[in-house]
């Protein structure tokens, strides 16, 4: 007798999944843990659809996890590491970050190739709006970091700019929030919500462990209409295999590179590299450059090293 739902928040090995009659408890079933002794995202995580069985003698458990329609992965250590799923099946998934203090660009390009990679419509939102004086000036700069990508100023305290964020949890869609503690993520959660579902940091510094633990979900359904997902308190990632996430995260460069003289262009002093015009130029900022690189090195070194493992 197996019943789908949907998992709303994973605690040390048991799911609270979302089933057609309300919530239950369900511990991982003998054959996943089996799957996930040698592949970790075997594991379900919040969003996933599974099926979970109930047992004679009581017991509720997660037996299989539906085939995921998108997955964000991060690197996990470990030589046989394969990876760790944050959230699945969101529809969009936004990037967090805070206009105050001062955004984070290469975190912005790190998680972005993570969501371009894990097949969710990329998003940024640009949260506490309200603390600058300047917020859309601030997201056209940085829409430079975000090729083809919204950059969205909004504000949860004041209410404002949510209106494109309310259309990704229209009924059926589901959006993820991925970025730092302290973001503003529960914040943006109740906003879209409409009610306190997430204790925010004030209050989470109120019970004395400021972090996330037990009392709440990752997924929260919203009233009529599709759910958000927090993927608490991720600050930086491990790419896994950035091989597209990355080309689509840094696709002005990609661009830039089609003008090259040469198709092998390596971008290291070839005559006519077009990355190095623009460079020259400042078309294409060093930090932008080298950033793309940092990230390119470490995808490279992880293929590798898959390579040598199979
Ligand atoms: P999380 O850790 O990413 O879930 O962040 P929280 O939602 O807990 O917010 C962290 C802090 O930022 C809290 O003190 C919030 O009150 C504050 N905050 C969140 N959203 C806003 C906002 O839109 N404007 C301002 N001024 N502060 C905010
Ligand atoms: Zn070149």
């Amino acid at each position: 007798d197996h019943r789908p739902g949907r998992v709303a928040r994973v605690d040390r090995g048991v799911c609270t999944v979302l089933c057609a009659d309300g919530p239950v408890r369900a511990s991982l079933g003998g054959g996943l843990l089996a799957d996930a002794a040698t592949d970790l995202t075997r594991l379900p995580c919040a969003g996933d659809w599974v099926l979970v069985g109930t047992w004679p003698d009581g017991r509720t458990t997660v037996e299989t996890v539906l085939p995921r329609r998108t997955a964000l992965v991060r690197r996990t250590a470990g030589k046989d590491a394969s990876g760790q799923v944050l959230a699945a099946n969101l529809d969009a998934a936004a990037v967090i970050e805070p206009v105050h203090p001062e955004p984070d660009v290469a975190r912005i390009e790190r998680l972005l190739s993570l969501v371009h990679e894990s097949g969710a419509r990329p998003l940024v939102v640009l949260t506490k709006a309200d603390l600058t004086d300047h917020p859309e000036p601030l997201a056209r700069q940085l829409a430079a970091v975000a090729p083809g990508v919204p950059v969205l100023p909004v504000s949860a305290e004041h209410g404002t700019g949510l209106d494109p964020l309310r259309a990704e949890v229209a009924p059926g869609r589901t959006l993820g929030l991925l970025g730092p503690s302290g973001a503003g993520k529960s914040s943006l959660v109740n906003a879209l919500a409409g009610a306190l579902v997430m204790p925010t940091q004030a209050i989470r510094r109120v019970d004395g462990k400021g972090r996330h633990t037990t009392t709440w979900r990752a997924l929260v359904p919203v009233p009529g209409g599709g759910a958000v997902v927090d993927t608490p308190g991720v600050r930086a990632v491990g790419l896994l295999d950035g091989s597209t996430g990355l080309d689509q995260a840094f696709a002005d460069i990609a661009e830039l590179a089609v003008d090259c003289r040469y198709a092998d262009c390596a971008h290291d002093g070839e005559p006519g590299c077009a990355v190095r015009e623009a460079l020259e130029t400042g078309e294409l900022t060093t930090r932008r450059w080298e950033s793309w690189r940092r990230l390119q090195r470490e995808v490279a070194y992880e293929s590798r090293r898959r390579e040598a493992r199979v």
